[in-house]
């Protein structure tokens, strides 16, 4: 570095100068960032968040207990126990998934023949124990109660590309 140079970096402090003058472009500029939690961004239809299981418009459970889910699933985080019922039809007696194992690959909602099991736009289930992370049938079927209207969205929107 000249002595010219190094005279303008130490005594007229051009480094400042270049610096402060990159942050004020900026700040004119529109943001990049947003306010998260009080604002969030667009979210893909594909995309895999919390799981749940949905029902159909009369109340009946979609799932008629065929465990192609739990076969597929890479990470063996489903459980499901199956029995008949009263009326023949066939329906789980227990659907667990352990969602500290899930790999949230899609593998489950891909296999399931009636859209039953989906991985629904809800990333904001963080929990304190590892105990609330195991999610059961009733839990599972809340979460396709609470979400149906996306969820049904979000399928019928992906539906021409598959
Ligand atoms: S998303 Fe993948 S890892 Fe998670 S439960 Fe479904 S199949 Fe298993
Ligand atoms: S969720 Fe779907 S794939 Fe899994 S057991 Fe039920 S019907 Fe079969």
């Amino acid at each position: 570095m000249s002595f010219f140079d190094r005279f303008a970096r130490d005594w007229l402090l051009t480094e400042i100068w270049s610096g402060m003058a990159i942050t004020f472009r900026y700040f004119l500029q529109p943001k990049v960032t947003i306010n998260y939690p009080f604002e969030k961004g667009l979210l893909s239809p594909r995309f895999r968040g919390e799981h749940a299981l949905r029902r159909y418009p009369n109340g009946e459970e979609r799932c008629i207990a065929c465990k192609l889910c739990e076969a597929i699933c890479p990470a063996q985080a489903i459980t499901i126990e199956a029995e008949p019922r009263d009326d023949g039809s066939r329906r789980t007696r227990r659907y667990d998934i352990d969602m500290t194992k899930c790999i949230y690959c899609g593998f489950c909602q891909e296999s399931c023949p009636v859209d039953a099991i989906v991985e629904g736009p809800n990333f904001e289930y963080a929990t304190e124990t590892r105990a609330e992370l195991m999610y059961d049938k009733a839990k599972l079927l809340s979460n396709g109660e609470r979400w149906e209207a996306e969820l049904a969205a979000r399928i019928a929107a992906d539906a021409p590309y598959r």
